[in-house]
């Protein structure tokens, strides 16, 4: 028995096929998930953050016994690639990690696309579920069964489609996340508003609450995982500010002064936005609440060049998804360097 009952149960607030998603604290739904399993060992996966600050938070919620073996990383986005996978698959190696273990994956969509990655290549694959940390991969890295770690540059370059058997929103997580992250999960949230959602919209201000918009937030995603779970066709338009998005966040990793997952994504929305000529108040709003970032002219380029490797594209043609006029309805931009180039400039100068 791995796990100490709790006496409140919470059913799964939705369910992405066989994959129940529940939000709420982890007393009331984890102990009792887990009882209803048969696992074997418990391996969690955390950064050093999510070790120092939400572990504990974990163990005490959930009371876990025996206590799991823990391997741990360092934190951030430099770490998703394949030698921290190694280091990862040695601590399963080391302990010993059958087939019928679960892997738990507590942090940010950096653990949990790497760990979910790990686990669904240890031994061709165990179950793992997912425990987002921050408000990013509550609201999107850890919904839709995307897994995978960056390579010679390129974000998410290595991966597979893979569902986790449950994952558990624990809004409680938040109260420790610094103020630069929570808001870098607001660009998700804001693009889901955008695709799926006009209430979501309306809801948003710049004085938002994190925890209020989560389930408005996930359940855009859960609608287009539902309907294209893997990317043939509308889950195109979770990428919305990822093609420009992606690329300036390759870029600026290698820099000594890193951009968040989020604050490329709102560039690349603003960007994407005036290369589609919708230069309106939608622009306006998200770069009013992300720090401005002058790209600079030297960079053009290069941003161009990691657009090409975008997985969306097709034919040699870079593509671009965007949100069009009714809700969960797209168009496909095919984008040539130079209007991109003059969105990135017109980004500069943006007031
Ligand atoms: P992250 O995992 O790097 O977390 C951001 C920082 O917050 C890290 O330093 C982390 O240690 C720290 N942290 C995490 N939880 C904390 C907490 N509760 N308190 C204090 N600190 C905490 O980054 P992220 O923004 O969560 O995720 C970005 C990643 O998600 C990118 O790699 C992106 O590609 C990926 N992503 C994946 C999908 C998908 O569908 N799989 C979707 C969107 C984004």
């Amino acid at each position: 028995m791995l796990s100490k009952p709790s006496t409140v149960y919470r059913p799964p607030s939705t369910v992405l096929h066989d994959c129940p998603i529940f939000i709420g604290p982890l007393a009331d739904s984890f102990s009792q998930w887990l009882d209803s399993q048969n696992y074997s060992q418990v391996f969690i996966i955390a950064d050093t953050h999510t070790q120092a600050l939400c572990l504990p938070v974990f163990l005490e919620k959930t009371g876990l016994n025996p206590p799991p073996i823990v391997v741990v990383i360092e934190p951030g986005e430099t770490q998703k690639n394949l030698a921290t996978c190694e280091t990862i698959w040695q601590a399963m190696l080391a302990a010993k990690l059958d087939r019928n273990a679960l892997v738990i994956n507590l942090g940010g969509g950096v653990i949990g696309d790497m760990g979910g990655f790990c686990a669904a290549t240890w031994k061709r694959g165990v179950d793992f579920v997912h425990i987002p940390t921050t408000l990013l991969a509550m609201t999107d890295a850890a919904i839709g069964g995307k897994l995978g770690v960056d390579f010679q540059g390129l974000k998410n370059i290595i991966g597979v489609f893979r569902q986790p058997k449950a994952v558990f929103v624990d809004p409680d997580f938040l109260d420790t996340l610094p103020e630069r992250e929570l808001r870098s999960g607001f660009a998700e949230v804001i693009k889901h508003a955008l695709i799926g959602d006009p209430a979501l919209w309306m809801q948003l201000s710049d004085h938002y609450s994190a925890k209020a918009v989560l389930e408005a937030s996930i359940g855009v995603k859960v609608r287009i995982v539902l309907e294209d779970p893997h990317e043939k066709g509308l889950r195109m338009l979770l990428n919305f500010g990822h093609t420009i998005g992606h690329a300036i966040e390759s870029y600026f990793l290698e820099t000594d002064n890193p951009l968040t997952h989020g604050e490329a994504i709102a560039i690349g929305m603003i960007c994407e936005l005036d290369a589609s000529e919708r230069r309106d108040t939608v622009a306006a709003f998200i770069n009013n609440i992300f720090p401005q970032r002058q790209i600079p002219e030297s960079a053009f380029t290069a941003i161009w060049h990691l657009m090409q490797q975008d997985k969306k594209n097709a034919s040699g043609k870079v593509r671009m998804a965007l949100p069009d006029v009714l809700p969960y309805s797209m168009k496909v931009l095919e984008p040539t360097q130079e209007v991109v180039v003059a969105s990135l400039r017109r980004y500069n100068g943006f007031e």
